[in-house]
């Protein structure tokens, strides 16, 4: 049994899998993403695989409509990206720029792929990192949803954004990147990127990373904004694992237009990146306040954090350069 469910009080989508309950718990003795696994094989860098416990499938079985509630058929694709075939690394951060390159070009080359079947309506990409915030698998892997629901946090970025277009004529987001560009919460930035603790971060250690272009999907992106991505990725989450002296748990979230009912002129592609530590290096749940009622507290300040990240950023451009 798999289905997707929404709640018709907010618009969420709950994705009903209950067969990932088998799926393997932290195991010491295994790794189904090494080298000679029986799905990897040798003779690769990185490499893009079926979940094997997936939330939605191509072969989903058919549902019966509900009489009122919404109720889809799991249709999709569940994928893991192995990002390296070297196990004990801690972070995506930790391959060379040339290798996060590799991984965003196949994650494009899928994304084309799902952009040919009508049925996907969007393409999720995301990044688990740490123990603590309950991976189940710590090899170096993001994962991909390819699903026939929108999800409702970015359904209703889309609408504010849309409503700030019609009100304006300018792009939210172009607008939030010219006032973060000059605030004290800037991180790090490129030519083609921009990094920036948010005005309005919920989590500790927050930060996004915008394209300075005004572009919706991440298969618009072109060459140059992806090696600068790479490079820009390395750089962040190497600063995030540095900000408290000891690897960062964290989520990671690409935040893109929908591939249908488009087009989206007013929405801009971006990245957000929770850093779950608070200051005290002890983890930030989301409890009562932040899940019942989407009211985030914050032991810290935006400006603060993003300090500590621009300090840990400056250890890992001095250690590249050879200086620590
Ligand atoms: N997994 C897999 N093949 C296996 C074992 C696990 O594809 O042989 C998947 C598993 O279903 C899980 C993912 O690998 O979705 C590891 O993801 P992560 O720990 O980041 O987060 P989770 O999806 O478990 O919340
Ligand atoms: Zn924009
Ligand atoms: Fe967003």
């Amino acid at each position: 049994m798999s289905e997707i469910r929404q709640d018709p009080t907010t618009g969420d989508w709950i994705l009903v899998a209950p067969r990932r309950v088998s799926r393997p718990w932290q195991p010491s003795d295994f790794c189904p993403f090494d080298p000679g696994a029986p799905e990897t094989g040798y003779g690769w860098d990185a490499l893009i695989l079926p979940n094997r416990y997936p939330v939605v499938a191509p072969d989903a079985p058919e549902v019966e409509p509900d009489p009122f509630y919404a109720r889809l058929r799991a249709y999709g694709r569940a994928l893991v990206v192995v990002e390296t075939p070297e196990h004990g690394l801690d972070d995506i951060s930790d391959l060379p720029e040339a290798q996060i390159r590799r991984v965003l070009g196949l994650v494009a080359e899928e994304m084309a792929k799902a952009a040919s079947d009508p049925a996907i309506a969007y393409f999720l990409f995301f990044r688990n990192k740490g123990r603590e915030i309950g991976v189940s698998l710590t090899h170096p892997h993001s994962q991909i949803y390819e699903l026939p629901v929108v999800p409702a946090r970015v359904a209703r970025e889309l609408e504010r954004s849309k409503s700030y277009y019609e009100e304006r004529g300018r792009c939210l987001h172009c607008d939030i990147i010219s006032a973060e560009s000059k605030s004290k919460r800037v991180v790090a930035s490129w030519p083609r990127w921009i990094a920036f603790v948010p005005f309005y971060a919920r989590w500790p250690h927050e930060v996004h990373l915008y394209p300075t272009r005004h572009v919706q999907l991440f298969t618009e992106l072109g060459e140059e904004e992806l090696d600068e991505l790479a490079a820009a990725l390395k750089l962040v989450l190497c600063g995030l694992n540095k900000a408290l002296g000891k690897p960062m748990p964290y989520m990671m979230v690409l935040h893109q237009a929908p591939l249908r009912g488009g087009p989206y002129p007013h929405y801009h592609l971006h990245f957000e990146i929770y850093g779950m530590y608070r200051p005290d290096g002890k983890l930030k749940y989301a409890a009562s306040a932040e899940t019942g009622a989407n009211i985030y507290t914050l032991d810290t300040t935006p400006e603060d954090a993003a300090e500590r990240i621009r300090a840990g950023v400056e250890i890992c451009s001095a250690s590249r350069l050879g200086h620590a």
